[in-house]
């Protein structure tokens, strides 16, 4: 069983059985700040990376680590990092092998809050992001030079639920010795960017993992097949001596561990450094969402495509953004990448713009108004004048997000009373 390639059974067995203190079979919240050394041989060992252990809380816990080898293995990746936040993951994804000075090439298609921190926060850090529309994978071999460290983009982005064309930029990142990161939030289960080339994933726990919309968190999860040091200048920060530790090479510091240079350095520097460490509680709380992720994954899928189906049916709605709506190459990309489902999220634009918009919004009785999305329950936003209002008209445009765009974010509840809020709301908007 533990070798199951089933993501059923993994989230409910892998990387551990009961407590070895106490046999418990449920993971215990080790709310411990420190552990204590065996000896200070013990002590000096563990600070040099000569044995594995638990140190301090802010670095590592023994129920995040449940949560990380559990991820790890449902992706089929080497190993996972905890954070504390999805924003807090995907800044560290970059931060681990970008520079001042050097660059990345992301998606246009990003979550609001991704692009503020590529756009701003990154710019003035002097990390340089160069956008690129997926719809052409080639250009982001154009975007690329002798100082782009890595790929970037989201597997189904949010407004446009466009699929992301993995395996075409994951090659071209390959050949040039670039990394594709890959943030996966949307759609856990229904696809392993692993599986067509991805290096890296990035996930906001605080989604779909966690699920009941309690706990925000997040994750990096190491493909451990990417080879760092073939990629050789274009990884100084783990091909050459790192100040902030001793001068340890990454690359060659893991070769007794496995492929796991990217993600050791992520946790013994910068989440040192950052302290964006992820709560035991709240990895608790990921751990009994992720054991549920499969099945709820199946529901939330059903009800979006019927929930898809029923808008594009409807008189007052202009478009449905949908992958199931999708044709030509974009439907290609997502039956290609997502099995099993089309994922939990649904766009539509209304007759009558931003207005009917928001009649729409303030008439649903059923679903919540909120900035959230994942949750077991039905959700709903109008982003222009909430998640993307800190960008500029055209970024929004640029991002997918129309006047009129609503964005609803499926839950599990029975389809007849989804449908039936929604079609209350669409009478009165
Ligand atoms: N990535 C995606 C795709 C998201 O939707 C979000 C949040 O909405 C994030 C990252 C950021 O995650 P968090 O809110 O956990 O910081």
């Amino acid at each position: 069983m533990a070798n199951s390639t089933h993501p059923e059974t993994i989230v409910l067995h892998a990387g551990y059985r009961s407590d070895s203190a106490t046999n418990a079979v449920a993971v215990p919240i080790y709310q411990t700040t420190s552990y204590q050394f065996d000896s200070t041989e013990h002590a000096s060992n563990l600070f040099a990376l000569k044995e594995l252990g638990n140190i301090y809380t802010r670095i590592m816990n023994p129920t995040t680590d449940v949560l990380e080898q559990r991820v790890t293995a449902m992706e089929g990746g080497a190993a996972a990092l905890a954070l504390a936040s999805g924003q807090a993951a995907s800044m560290t994804a970059i931060q681990n092998i970008c520079h001042a000075g050097d660059n990345f090439v992301s998606s246009t298609d990003l979550y609001g809050g991704t692009w503020n921190l590529f756009s701003n926060t990154f710019k003035a850090m002097g990390i340089e992001v160069r956008y690129v529309d997926p719809a052409d994978p080639e250009g982001f071999a154009t975007a690329t030079d002798e100082r782009t460290r890595c790929y970037y983009a989201e597997t189904l982005p949010n407004p446009k639920l466009n699929v992301f064309p993995i395996k075409e930029v994951a090659e071209i990142g390959r050949n040039l010795g670039v990394p594709l990161i890959m943030d996966n939030t949307a759609c856990p289960v229904l696809c392993r960017p692993f599986d067509h080339g991805a290096a890296v994933i990035v996930y906001s726990t605080t989604k779909y993992i966690g699920g009941h919309g309690t706990s925000i968190g997040g994750l990096l999860v190491d493909g451990g097949n990417f080879d760092w040091e073939a990629a050789g200048d274009r990884f100084p920060m783990l091909n050459q001596p790192d100040p902030s530790y001793h001068g340890a090479v990454w690359t060659e510091a893991v070769k007794p561990l496995g492929p796991i240079a990217y993600i050791l350095k992520a946790r013994v520097t910068l989440l040192r450094d950052s302290g964006a460490a992820m709560s035991p509680f709240n990895a608790f709380q990921f751990i009994q969402g992720l054991e549920t992720l499969p099945l709820r994954m199946e529901r939330h899928c059903s009800n979006a495509d019927a929930v898809a189906e029923f808008l594009s049916g409807h008189g007052k709605v202009t478009n449905v953004i949908h992958p199931s709506q999708q044709d030509g190459e974009t439907r290609r990309r997502a039956d290609t990448y997502l099995k099993g489902g089309h994922g939990g999220l649904v766009g539509f634009e209304l007759e009558g713009g931003v207005e009917a918009g928001k009649r729409f919004i303030d008439a649903l009785e059923l679903f919540y108004h909120v900035a959230n999305i994942g949750d077991a329950r039905s959700l709903a936003i109008h982003p222009a004048s909430t998640t993307h209002s800190q960008l500029t008209p055209e970024d929004q445009l640029a991002t997918g997000v129309s006047e009129g765009y609503v964005r609803l974010s499926i839950g599990i509840e029975h389809i007849d009373d989804i449908l039936a809020d929604l079609k209350q709301a669409l009478d009165a908007a």
